[in-house]
């Protein structure tokens, strides 16, 4: 805590900052905050020290076959209503999904964002409150990505350092601000316009006829319909033989590294 009035005037009130790790380092011990090691390339490259920071940071992990074909479903916009019986319906068979979860939301549903962690999803961010990234300041990306990430490491004590951007949409400002948080952005490859279409059946059709291997298929656990689909789709996606995946374990599986700044649509 600084001393109040010290740094600013005192009119400003409390103000919220963000610092990455780096830029911290050496100022404060990490050991203060419980905070596992960055996963940027460099780490990677040393690569020494990094099996034991992922048993912390990812539990739960399903032994993934590189060989066989693989496929991550994501789901935006939640938590929601429906995100509990999705979180169910996986249960009940096998694999694991990528929540892109917006940040002003997460309040509401506090259990359902721990359970996506503890049950072995991944969790991702998805902006504070769905703002098209590529019309915000520079400060106000970095805000809509941190206060986000912010939040998930609150409640799990999981640094999310995936993103989506909303509408997909991204341009050089947006990644390099997303580079210098350490944050990746994942948009897709398959898209199931179940946000329009909000049917089960049709989302269910387009997933088995376009997800294939490598495929980052893009769902929105806001909609009842989907998880309808999810119903069907996931036996069904398991039963030709395919794995699922969080998007880490897609990228990792491909042999890319995870790359602060760089946008991932699937293999
Ligand atoms: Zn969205």
């Amino acid at each position: 805590i600084l001393p109040q009035g010290q740094y600013l005037p005192m009119s400003d009130g409390t103000k919220t900052v963000y610092f990455s790790y780096e830029e911290i380092e050496g100022i404060v011990v990490k050991e203060l905050f419980n905070i596992e090691k960055e996963d940027t390339e460099e780490d990677v490259k040393e690569g020494q020290d990094k099996d034991e920071s992922e048993q912390v940071t990812e539990p739960d992990k399903i032994k993934i076959d590189k060989t066989k074909p693989m496929v991550a479903l994501t789901f935006d916009d939640g938590p929601s209503a429906h995100t509990d019986r999705l979180l169910d319906i996986f249960e009940r068979h096998s694999g694991h999904g990528t929540f892109f979860v917006v940040g002003n939301i997460i309040d509401n549903r506090k259990e359902t964002v721990k359970r996506i962690v503890s049950d072995g999803h991944e969790i991702a961010g998805h902006s504070w409150n769905h703002r098209q990234l590529t019309n915000l300041s520079d400060q106000d990306i970095k805000d809509q990505i941190m206060s986000t990430r912010a939040k998930i490491y609150e409640l799990t004590g999981y640094d999310a350092k995936l993103m989506r951007p909303p509408y997909g949409a991204y341009n050089d400002r947006v990644r390099s601000v997303a580079k210098n948080l350490s944050v990746s952005l994942i948009n897709w490859s398959v898209d199931t316009l179940d946000w329009k279409n909000r049917d089960a059946e049709t989302v269910y059709k387009c997933i088995m006829k376009e997800a294939d291997d490598g495929a980052i298929v893009l769902c929105h656990d806001l909609h009842k319909t989907t998880v309808d689909a999810m119903e069907k789709v996931i036996p069904a996606l398991i039963d030709k033989g395919y794995q699922l995946v969080t998007v880490s374990e897609l990228i990792r599986a491909k042999g890319e590294k995870i790359s602060a700044g760089k946008v991932y649509f699937g293999y």
